[in-house]
């Protein structure tokens, strides 16, 4: 079966910022496929290239078996589309926004089916679709959005950081309906940089820093996950000790260890582990713990950790990822500028 998304060798260029390196991308029918990275990693890029908003330098996609630049209103009208930044300042209310897209697009299904669906995601997000858009919170600006891209059950849903500015209970809504996209058929991308989300729903992950493709595979294959943020504080010992000490527990580092601003005459630690937590539990039983904490570092940290450092200048990727496709630049002559 033809894959949904296929991207060979995306190459994106923004004057004498590479944007995306060679990109190789394939996103198999019937599957939520979850593009992750920090901020500037490409994800933006990579996806509005999907849709034709922006150019190739170079490389080739295909969408739903078609070229996004010849495909035209009838290929879009197959995919739903959330924009990274969504602009909804109009006088109409979102009723009056969504049927307007629903007959403009002349999208699949009959209209009134489609707004029948609509008021349904309405409902369920907890949104009042009565109200002039621009009056809307941040928050339900992105509920309309995400309307306008489920309501008529398109094959392809290219979502871009979709849960910015959704309160919790909402994130979990949101996740709920991509599953059940994907349960009904749908094909779902996803970018973010937030991985718990991605964890949640993804069938499939890439790993995208500087531009390139760093590791893909299933969610626990990267071992994303693995990686925590430690902070503690420890009584009776001293900085340079503590370090050293630190140093040597298994999974352990970026160890960096300073006498505690405040009066309690300890010695605060922070650093990053990955694997098993058990080895730093155990050596933390020698001191007077006075405070602790063990977290989910950002995305950016954790592949830092994981990955090293993907600058655009490096040819050669680091070794420890499960998967990583290297290449090396080379001459690019397509258009700069994004469309529309
Ligand atoms: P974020 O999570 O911050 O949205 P992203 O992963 O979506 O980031 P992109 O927006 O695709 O990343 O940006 C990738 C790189 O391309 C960045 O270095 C960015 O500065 C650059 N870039 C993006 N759009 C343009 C543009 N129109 N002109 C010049 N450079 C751009």
């Amino acid at each position: 079966m033809t894959d949904t998304i296929e991207v060979s060798a995306l190459h994106k260029r923004y004057g004498h910022n590479v944007a995306l390196h060679e990109l190789d991308l394939r996103v198999r029918p019937g599957t939520v496929f979850g593009l992750i990275g920090p901020n500037g990693a490409g994800k933006t890029t990579t996806l509005r290239t999907l849709l034709d908003i922006i150019r190739p330098s170079s490389g080739t996609v295909r969408v739903l078996g078609e070229d996004p630049r010849r495909g035209g209103p009838a290929l879009r009208r197959r995919i739903g589309y959330v924009p990274g930044e969504l602009h909804l300042e109009g006088r109409a209310s979102g009723h009056r926004l969504l049927a307007f897209y629903a007959e403009v697009s002349g999208r699949t299904g009959s209209s009134a089916s489609v707004l029948d669906t609509a008021r349904d995601l309405a409902d369920r997000l907890g949104v009042d679709l009565n109200r002039p858009v621009r009056t809307l919170s941040k928050g339900n600006k992105q509920k309309v959005g995400l309307i306008q891209a489920f309501m008529h059950r398109p094959e392809l849903l290219i979502l871009d950081e979709p849960t910015s500015g959704l309160d919790p209970l909402m994130q979990r809504e949101f996740l709920a309906m991509v599953r059940e996209a994907r349960d009904a058929g749908q094909t779902v991308l996803l970018s973010s940089h937030v991985l718990s989300e991605i964890q949640q729903t993804a069938d499939e992950v890439a790993v995208l820093a500087a531009g390139r493709i760093v590791a893909d595979g299933d969610v626990a294959s990267l071992r994303l996950g693995s990686v925590r943020r430690i902070r503690v504080r420890i009584g009776g010992a001293d900085a340079a000790a503590a370090h050293a000490a630190f140093e040597r527990i298994p999974g352990i580092a970026g160890v960096d260890a300073s006498s505690a601003a405040d009066a309690s005459g300890g010695v605060q630690v922070a650093a990053t582990i990955e694997g098993a937590i058990d080895p730093f539990v155990k050596a933390l039983a020698q001191y007077e713990v006075q405070d602790l904490t063990v977290e989910e570092p950002d995305l950016e940290e954790s592949v830092l950790r994981l990955y090293g450092n993907p600058s655009p200048a490096s040819a050669t990727a680091p070794t420890s990822a499960p998967t990583r496709r290297p290449r090396r630049s080379r001459g690019r002559d397509g258009r700069e500028g994004d469309r529309g």
